[in-house]
């Protein structure tokens, strides 16, 4: 892919991102391969409605020194270069502080993921434990989670990380979560509301029926 594309193609991705609210202002990042020898990533704090393709930093891979770029890269470099070191499978890593998953990370638990989602999540969404966003720590405690059947990750009171063989893929695991995140969450609450009987919770499950799909 030439560098130019690569990074439209980065500057379109972050629009969608933030259409589909999985991006929000300056919030959440992502890494996409563009060859053998490097990769773009989003611009360090960056109004993604406002970049253009220059904003996007081209680093080298696997050093990471910038190629170009006059932004500094993202502040989750090295999360999503971990993920691309391990798996060479992956030419896109995502990560997002979208809602419904975001809200799942809190509760500190892994998620099964049933059959319909396996193609595209994994057997499991692992919980990555929680550490500083942007700090090394992160990056080495998701490093130790990841693994080669699984592509999306769930990041202890931050939010979320999904992967694929490419862009699209890696959208299409980032919307799978957000619907399995929201199955479970509405599980959860329906399991408290007939427990309790509390009215509110009813209204809370209704809420989440009621957001429109992503797409
Ligand atoms: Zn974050």
């Amino acid at each position: 892919m030439p560098v130019q594309t690569a990074r439209e193609h980065v500057v379109a991705l972050c629009l969608e991102l933030s259409r589909r609210g999985y991006f929000a202002g300056t919030g959440g990042n992502l890494m996409l391969r563009i060859d053998a020898d490097r990769v773009a990533v989003t611009p360090s704090a960056t109004d993604y409605l406002e970049m253009g393709p220059d904003d996007v930093v081209v680093l080298r891979w696997p050093d990471l020194a910038r190629l170009a770029g006059e932004r500094a890269p993202s502040v989750e470099t090295s999360l999503h270069a971990r993920v691309l070191r391990a798996r060479h499978d992956v030419g896109c890593s995502i990560h997002t502080h979208q809602p419904v998953a975001s809200a799942c990370a809190l509760l500190g638990r892994a998620l099964e993921v049933p059959a319909p989602w396996r193609a595209t999540l994994g057997p499991r969404v692992p919980l990555v434990g929680y550490a500083p966003s942007g700090s090394a720590w992160l990056a080495s405690r998701l490093a130790r989670t990841l693994r080669p059947d699984t592509h999306a990750y769930l990041m202890r009171n931050h939010g979320i990380l999904c992967c694929g063989a490419d862009a699209a893929a890696a959208l299409r695991a980032l919307d799978d979560l957000e619907a399995l995140s929201s199955q479970h969450l509405v599980e959860r609450i329906a399991h408290q509301a007939h427990r309790t009987g509390q009215p509110a919770l009813w209204r809370v499950i209704d809420a989440l029926h009621a957001r429109p799909a992503a797409g």
